[in-house]
């Protein structure tokens, strides 16, 4: 067995994400990472629960969603720097812009990986994205692109979606989920399965289940809010079927792989 790397060093400035929300998440590299801080820039949706790993005498700053000078700053004056995001820094994390901004101001920077929001959430579930069954890939995409930069065409994503059997998992689309719905059923069929998570991972965790036909009905009547993501695909026929609430223990139907590995049982 490979030990665990002592002292694993890290650059100045560390972009970690947090994971969606359940502190058990966090990878190891991101455990060390936040240990070794002097201070911690933490963007909104970081559970705090994470800097329990800070050091007692670390300063921790919350910042929300923008990068501040301080930060540069703080690196520049010789501190170990972590700037903590939700889920993974480079899933609509804006880890991309932060990055380009330290590399403009001279400042060394490292990427820790994170479970993204989209990936935990179905997982809570049971329930894959990717299925040789049912889902060739899948798509991240956001509800809510960057003011100015066009929208999306939900329509064409849509109609590739339903041709080339994608998972479509949906950031930010709380607000949208309207036009979400009337443009994808262009292309997808009405009866396509979508599930809705708030709050993935953590204990006030929230769920429904339905057809990309009443997305927003779906969501209006159970009162789901951001943070949310949804599953929209045939991923979440099991958990249709099943109508079962998370705590009864759903799973995707049996299927010919399912119910062979269920025979050596
Ligand atoms: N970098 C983050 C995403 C940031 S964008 C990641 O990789 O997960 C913010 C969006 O992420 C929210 O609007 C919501 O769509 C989703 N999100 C983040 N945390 C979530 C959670 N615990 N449950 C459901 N959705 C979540």
């Amino acid at each position: 067995m490979t030990a665990l790397a002592p002292h694993t060093v890290f650059a100045p400035v560390t972009l970690v994400g947090a994971g969606p929300g359940d502190p058990d998440d966090l990878t190891l590299k991101a455990i060390k990472a936040i240990a070794q801080a002097d201070v911690l820039y933490v963007d909104d949706l970081v559970n705090t629960a994470v800097l329990a790993h800070a050091r007692a005498d670390a300063r921790v700053i919350h910042v929300g969603k923008r990068l501040g000078c301080a930060m540069i700053a703080a690196a520049k004056g010789g501190n170990q720097v972590v700037r903590l995001k939700g889920g993974d820094p480079f899933i609509f994390g804006r880890g991309g812009e932060e990055v380009e901004a330290l590399s403009a101001a001279g400042i060394a920077c490292q990427v820790v990986n994170g479970i993204t929001a989209g990936l935990a959430a179905l997982t809570t579930l049971n329930t894959p994205l990717t299925h040789r069954d049912h889902a060739h890939g899948m798509v991240f995409v956001t509800g809510h692109g960057k003011p100015g930069a066009g929208r999306l065409d939900w329509v064409d994503l849509g109609r590739t979606a339903a041709q080339a059997k994608l998972t479509l998992v949906v950031y930010m689309g709380v607000s949208t989920v309207a036009d979400i719905e009337s443009d994808l059923t262009v292309g997808l069929p009405p009866d396509t399965p979508i599930a809705l998570i708030q709050n993935a991972t953590l204990p006030n965790q929230r769920q429904a289940f339905g057809t990309l036909a009443s997305l927003r009905d779906t969501m209006t009547t159970h009162q789901i809010a951001s943070p949310a993501i949804m599953v929209i695909g045939d991923v979440v026929k099991g958990l249709l079927a099943a109508k079962q609430p998370l705590d009864q223990a759903p799973s995707y139907n049996p299927v010919p792989e399912a119910a062979r590995l269920q025979a050596c049982a």
